[in-house]
């Protein structure tokens, strides 16, 4: 009787939400990475074009599942899409919104985006986790996430890519910005947790950074790393509610005080610091003001445009970085002679760095 009773429970925690990844719950095709086990009809490219174009989300889902495909034939495919979207591509804000888990990202984007939707702009939220091959997904992907934006018809959501290095999950991520943009979305947020490298990915395919903190007892700065706070042009405190509001803005002086340190930004921009609450839709106004703020400035101060130019030559070298890595260590000659030379390296027969001459000697000579 009490499994009985139980059991609808269960179910009930795992449906209602366009973001479940849970195995064995049928998904809409925007959040199932596995386009193997689908069996839809085969599209081609100029159909992958006009579907984005024309903002066909389950179109706009397929093709960026091809973009997070490590299968070459779709690798093949996806190129062909992303070059055909990119006289359309580069329209819209591109924002970076991080901070460690439990901050409020995802209580934010929902109560933000929804704020941001209601200007009648088109949002895309897409996510960088490098976490996510173990965890399955900490961000974008658990189940009660973001429901009420989800739901919305000019809202795009996806979850982060989740197989790979954190050098291809940001690539990924990258073109999938650029069919969104293709698609017509004008406003994009790129989640990110605040922990490892993934914030230094994002904050180099973003317009403007956003970080989320806490209003924590003791010392503000401790645990945040100086060199996200110096990449952040606006820092959010969150949480400014009922008995936190003091907190909250003891926090806001800390941190505004903190922000006089770093030398200015070459945006021209000067970082400041806001608190809001996202569970009681306050501060929203002031957030999206100064995106707007921002965007004004660097547009014609010739930033905004530069930064851009900046980011896609540095996504080129990390394309040729990241193919010249993978053409070494794939090669077999390489991971045998690498190996041995593993082994003499850690026997102390021989330094690291003569070790590596050796073998890209060998690379470059056999190769
Ligand atoms: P994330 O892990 O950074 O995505 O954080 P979540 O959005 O899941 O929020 C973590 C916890 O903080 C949840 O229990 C939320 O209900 C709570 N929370 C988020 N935003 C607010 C807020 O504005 N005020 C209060 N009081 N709690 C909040």
């Amino acid at each position: 009787m009490l499994n009985h009773l139980r059991e609808p429970m269960k179910r009930k925690k795992y449906t209602g939400s366009a973001l479940s990844l849970s195995k064995g719950v049928k998904q809409p095709p925007s959040v199932n990475p596995n386009l193997k086990k689908i069996k839809r009809k085969e599209l081609s490219v100029d159909e992958y074009i006009n579907g984005i174009r024309k903002n066909d989300r389950s179109i706009l889902s397929r093709a960026i599942t091809l973009v997070e495909s490590n299968l070459p034939e779709h690798t093949l495919v996806s190129r062909k899409i992303v070059e055909a979207c990119l006289p359309y591509t580069g329209k819209s804000i591109r924002i970076g919104i991080t901070g460690i888990p439990g901050v409020g990202k995802s209580t934010f984007i929902e109560t933000f985006g929804t704020y941001v939707t209601a200007k009648r702009h088109k949002l895309a939220v897409l996510a960088i986790d490098p976490s996510s091959e173990r965890s399955k997904g900490s961000i974008l992907g658990d189940k009660t996430r973001m429901e009420m934006l989800s739901a919305r018809p000019d809202t795009f959501i996806r979850p982060s890519p989740s197989a790979g290095t954190l050098g291809g999950v940001a690539r990924k991520t990258r073109e999938s910005i650029l069919l969104c943009e293709a698609a017509g979305y004008d406003i994009i947020f790129i989640e990110t947790v605040g922990v490892g490298q993934s914030e230094v990915a994002v904050h180099s395919m973003v317009d403007f950074f956003l970080l989320l903190l806490l209003a924590g007892a003791g010392d503000e700065l401790q645990g945040i790393k100086r060199g996200i706070i110096e990449m952040a042009d606006l820092l959010v405190i969150t949480k400014a509610d009922g008995s936190n509001v003091m907190k909250a803005n003891r926090a806001a002086t800390e941190f505004n005080s903190a922000l006089h340190m770093f030398p200015p930004a070459d945006s021209g921009w000067n970082p400041i610091v806001l608190t809001c609450s996202a569970q009681n839709n306050q501060g929203m106004d002031a957030v999206w003001d100064k995106i707007l703020e921002y965007a004004g400035l660097t547009k014609s101060n010739g930033f905004f445009e530069k930064n851009r130019n900046e980011q896609a030559l540095h996504w080129m070298k990390e394309a040729i970085s990241e193919a010249l890595t993978l053409h070494f260590y794939k090669n077999e000659q390489i991971s045998k002679k690498l190996k041995k030379l593993q082994t003499e390296v850690l026997r102390n027969k021989i330094s690291p760095f003569i070790a590596a001459t050796r073998i890209l000697n060998f690379y470059f000579r056999n190769v």
